[in-house]
């Protein structure tokens, strides 16, 4: 689990420790002590939440925190590629770095991440993959153009590990929601979520909670049959 301390990335890790699942969270130096918070909130008895320190922009990173996991806990069954930034600018004032910055952490994160684990999953005969993309890797948008893109190129590279690992017992699938309530979106200008809402035919903002339910029934060993799928969960914002 990338990122999964705060907003979108805590809702699952939380979701999938209440279901009893062992989850390795892998973030920044910033996420140890949220990390931390959490796991006192969820481990009661059984230890269900550590932390891996891991930049998913950087593969070695991506690597060794794997093999951390795997050599504590001795198989990684499910990866959720969560982390992700934003560096909003229309292209025409957005720097070189600002695009490449998003593409490293939103685009080659989960290739660096699914790389170090898929030859376990396939070596186990099982694993699921989900990526969180975004519903505006479907539709493109304003002052986006690195993020939608990278969004967009993760929908491209779910489908392909998807049909490559199809046999192995691993599947492989993304979630693309709308605007949700958490430290991205408040970080909109206000006129910016008033809109989005406005926009949006159930008229709010999406919980953590509601994408983590998604995620925790595309991991479900009975999902077996779901792979290259892409999940809208959007409020109707995109259909
Ligand atoms: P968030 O609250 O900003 O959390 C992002 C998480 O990613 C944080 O834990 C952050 O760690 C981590 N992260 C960032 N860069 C990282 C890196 N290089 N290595 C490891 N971890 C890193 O975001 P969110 O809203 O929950 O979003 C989660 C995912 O959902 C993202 O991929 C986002 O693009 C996607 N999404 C969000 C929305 C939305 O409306 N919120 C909509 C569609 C898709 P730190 O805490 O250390 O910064």
């Amino acid at each position: 689990m990338t990122g999964g301390s705060r907003g979108i990335g805590g809702a699952i890790s939380a979701l999938l420790a209440e279901d009893g699942a062992t989850v390795a969270v892998v973030g920044l130096p910033e996420d140890q002590a949220r990390t931390q918070t959490l796991a006192s909130r969820l481990n009661g008895a059984a230890p269900r939440v550590h932390f891996y320190e891991g930049d998913v922009g950087l593969f070695d990173q991506c690597r060794a925190a794997a093999e951390a996991v795997r050599s504590a806990h001795g198989r990684i069954d499910y990866l959720v590629n969560n982390a992700g930034i934003t560096r909003d600018h229309t292209v025409r004032k957005m720097s070189v770095e600002e695009w490449q910055a998003v593409l490293q952490v939103n685009l080659s994160g989960p290739f660096f991440m699914i790389k170090a684990v898929l030859d376990t999953m396939v070596e186990q005969g099982f694993g699921r993959i989900v990526n969180v993309s975004s519903v505006v890797g479907e539709s493109g948008n304003f002052g986006q153009a690195n993020y939608a893109a990278a969004k967009a190129g993760l929908i491209g590279l779910t489908k392909t590990v998807a049909l490559e690992v199809a046999k192995r017992g691993v599947t492989v699938n993304a979630v693309a929601p709308g605007f949700i309530d958490t430290d991205m979106t408040k970080a909109m200008p206000a006129e910016a979520i008033e809109n989005a809402i406005a926009q949006t035919p159930k008229q709010r903002l999406g919980k953590p909670e509601e994408v983590a339910r998604l995620v925790r029934f595309l991991l479900d060993e009975k999902a077996g049959y779901i792979t290259g799928a892409v999940y809208n969960i959007n409020g109707g914002w995109y259909m």
